[in-house]
């Protein structure tokens, strides 16, 4: 079986279409939104992830500004910015770049963001929403991404058995909310560091979701024939034989590929999905904030 592609980007380029005509109607009323994106320092995936969130921000005509601090920069700039961000009536969506440099308490910073700019959806409010099973806030990108994603392509969830590997706040906990919510109605197993025979719960699954941050660590005996496969890594992998010595990797392993049913790409499969999902929360903080 060769699996065939969850094409994040074609999906996204959809997706972009709609929130194109979501635009033009806000433009109708005056309305531009406005997304403000705060980088910490100068890891060089952050800024890239940063350039494509700006670019995305360009196609749409949406407004982005971005205040870029040194890694040395104190805790309390980060925060003084965040509390200006909120002031200014201006900015509708606020997004703090992960991963702040050591010693910077992400959670408090997330926590410090108004919950009606928190287009990456991490403030305790918008997951609270979530855990409550109400999708109609601002969700957290990835994951949501992910169930986008599964959408399009037809996968059926209900009654499925679902395994996500990894419970980070921000993809393997929201991702087993959405897909065990009343609604979407998998059954959803989460598996971490501290899990026993992964590969056995693994092999259950009819839709495995990977956010493992483990270059190919899901192996094709790992997974059930037919099933959906969706890897969310992104893995830098030293390679001397590239030019850059270096390639990107998933958490999945390319044999799966001959085993899964689907199996979204790295890259080109979850990457675009969080981006337009990113715009998306943009366009909703936009419209929510100015239709009071
Ligand atoms: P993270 O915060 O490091 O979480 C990784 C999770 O994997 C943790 O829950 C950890 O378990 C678990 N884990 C680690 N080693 C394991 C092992 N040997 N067996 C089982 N579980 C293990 O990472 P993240 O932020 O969720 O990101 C995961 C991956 O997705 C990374 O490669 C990241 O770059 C990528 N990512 C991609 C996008 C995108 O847009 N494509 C967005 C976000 C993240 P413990 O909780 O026990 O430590």
């Amino acid at each position: 079986m060769v699996a065939e592609v969850l094409d994040g980007r074609a999906c996204a380029d959809s997706i972009e279409t709609s929130l194109g005509a979501e635009m033009a109607t806000l433009a109708e009323s005056g309305i531009t939104p406005h997304l403000a994106v705060i980088i910490v320092g100068n890891d060089p995936a952050s800024h890239v992830y940063v350039r494509a969130k700006e670019r995305a921000c360009a196609r749409l005509g949406i407004k982005s500004s971005k205040y870029e601090l040194s890694g040395d920069a104190a805790c309390d700039e980060v925060t003084s910015l965040v509390e200006e961000l909120n002031r200014n009536d201006d900015v509708d969506a606020i997004l703090v770049q992960s991963p702040l440099p050591d010693g910077m308490d992400e959670l408090a910073i997330s926590e410090l963001i108004n919950p009606e700019k928190d287009v990456d959806g991490f403030h305790p409010h918008n997951l609270g929403r979530l855990v409550q099973g109400r999708v109609d806030g601002l969700l957290p990108c990835t994951p949501h991404g992910v169930m986008k994603l599964l959408e399009s392509a037809g996968v059926e969830l209900a009654g499925k058995t679902a395994v996500v590997v990894g419970r980070s706040r921000i993809v393997g906990i929201p991702q087993a909310l959405m897909l065990g919510r009343k609604g979407a109605d998998a059954t959803v197993t989460v598996v971490h560091s501290r899990s026993q025979d992964i590969g056995q719960i693994c092999r259950r699954a009819d839709i495995l979701v990977a956010a493992v941050g483990r270059a190919e660590f899901i192996t094709a005996d790992w997974v059930k024939p037919g099933a959906v496969v969706v890897d969310v890594g992104v893995n830098r992998v030293d390679d001397d034989t590239t030019e850059a010595g270096y390639r990107l990797a998933g958490d999945v392993h390319p044999e799966v590929a001959s085993v899964a049913g689907m199996l979204s790409p790295v890259p080109g499969g979850v990457g675009p999905m969080t981006i337009i999902m990113l715009m998306a929360n943009t366009i909703t903080a936009a419209r929510h904030r100015r239709s009071r």
